[in-house]
């Protein structure tokens, strides 16, 4: 265990903005408070925020803000969370209607004339046991777009009643 942080060293590194504190420091990748103690990993603050208060939170237990404000450290808005929680507040939060918004812009984009591919092309690469690369050649397009379809994160099939729940379950991930 790293050195013993206080809250007050937090909120000496935060702007005051309202009810928040404001992380000024280093963020992470995805635009969350990190901190480094000496040699020690990156710490997320929120969870360093959250031990200090006595809550530790688990492996992959997700720690969310009340005020929804992404690089906010106050104690009194940082809880301790599940995926479940956060994926519901997610979805109350406009994640479903975000889903009905991505349906329509995809199927604006991919009735765009000059499209290489339709949803029945789409729905064949993603069954086709061929590689990526041969798919690819065979429809004319590039190998990351092949991938991606794979993946899912192209092409979603936004008729299947799954569609939502990569999203929803990503937005629990991403939680600091
Ligand atoms: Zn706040």
């Amino acid at each position: 265990m790293t050195a013993i942080i206080t809250l007050d060293e937090i909120k000496a590194r935060c702007e005051e903005v309202g009810d928040c504190w404001i992380w000024q420091g280093a963020t992470s990748d995805t635009g969350y408070p990190i901190m480094k103690r000496g040699a020690g990993p990156c710490l997320l603050v929120r969870r360093v925020v959250a031990g200090i208060k006595g809550t530790p939170p688990a492996a992959r237990q997700p720690v969310v803000v009340t005020c929804g404000e992404k690089c906010c450290c106050n104690p009194d808005h940082v809880r301790i969370s599940t995926v479940k929680k956060v994926a519901e507040a997610a979805a109350k939060a406009g994640a479903y209607s975000s889903i009905d918004r991505c349906a329509k812009v995809a199927k604006a984009r991919r009735t765009a004339p000059g499209a290489k591919l339709n949803e029945g092309k789409a729905r064949d690469i993603r069954l086709s046991a061929k590689t990526s690369a041969a798919l690819a050649t065979e429809y004319g397009v590039s190998l990351s777009l092949i991938k991606s379809i794979r993946a899912g994160r192209a092409w979603k099939d936004y008729a299947s009643p799954f569609a939502g729940l990569g999203a929803r379950v990503q937005q629990g991930r991403t939680a600091a």
